[in-house]
Parts: C-alpha cells; structure tokens; sequence
C-alpha cells in the first residue's frame, strides 16, 4: 500500500546563497498567519561580513522558520503552495517531501533543509 500523503514529512529547502535579504518571505508568513509586530513564522538573520583567514569575506543571509511556522497548513490543504515559496522575490525556496528536498540539496552548497 503506498505511504498516505500524512504519513510523509514535509519540509521546506531555502537556497539562501542567493537570498537577497527582500524580507518578502516574512512578511508574507505573517499575513498568513494573522501575527503582530514583532512576531515572525520566518526571520531572516544575518551572519557577516567579516573575514575568514583565506581572506574571503563571509555575508550571509538566512532565513529561518520559527515554531509559528505550520508549513501553510490551510494554503497546502487548498493544494497552493506555502505563500513564502509563492512570494519569495528570488524563487529560492521550495517545498515537498523532505526525502526529495533532500535529494535536490546534493551537491549544491548553501542550502538549507527545515521540516515540521
Ligand atoms: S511555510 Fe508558511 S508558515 Fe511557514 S514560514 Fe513559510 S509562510 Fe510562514
Ligand atoms: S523572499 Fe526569498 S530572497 Fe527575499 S528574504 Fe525571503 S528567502 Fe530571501
């Protein structure tokens, strides 16, 4: 009997290299989920810039789901995707089954996968 949709893990995979720091992604969770200032389903943080010893400088931007974060429970059940994948101005992020998350993450550095 193949595995029941509930059965699987969702997760979300975020190509942050290319992350801009646009904060659409939050601001779009938190219509979503109906939040206050100051809360946040996502949070973009920042590490950087400074300088590693071969001389490269490390900026990053990465955005990371709270435990707000209900996967868009009631967008998925619609069969829309999560509105931070829809809206991020970069189309870096991406949602499905971990496993397959996990499968596109190989290779490709700067990635990181979440689930629920
Ligand atoms: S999946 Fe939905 S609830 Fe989770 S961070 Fe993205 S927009 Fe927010
Ligand atoms: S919408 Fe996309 S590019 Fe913009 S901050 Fe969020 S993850 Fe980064």
């Amino acid at each position: 009997m193949p595995k029941s949709e509930e059965a699987v893990q969702m997760g979300l995979l975020i190509d942050y290299e290319f992350c801009t720091n646009c904060h659409t992604c939050e601001v779009a969770c938190k219509k979503e989920l109906g939040l206050k200032p100051g809360e946040y389903g996502i949070k973009v943080l920042e590490d950087g810039p400074r300088r590693n010893p071969d001389g490269k400088w490390e900026w990053n931007y990465v955005p990371v789901p709270t435990s707000l974060c209900d996967l868009c429970e009631k967008r998925v059940a619609e069969g829309r995707k999560p509105t931070c994948v829809h809206h991020c101005q970069s189309g870096i992020m991406y949602y499905g089954p971990v496993e397959e998350l996990a499968k596109k993450m190989t290779g490709k550095p700067n990635m990181v996968l979440y689930s629920k």
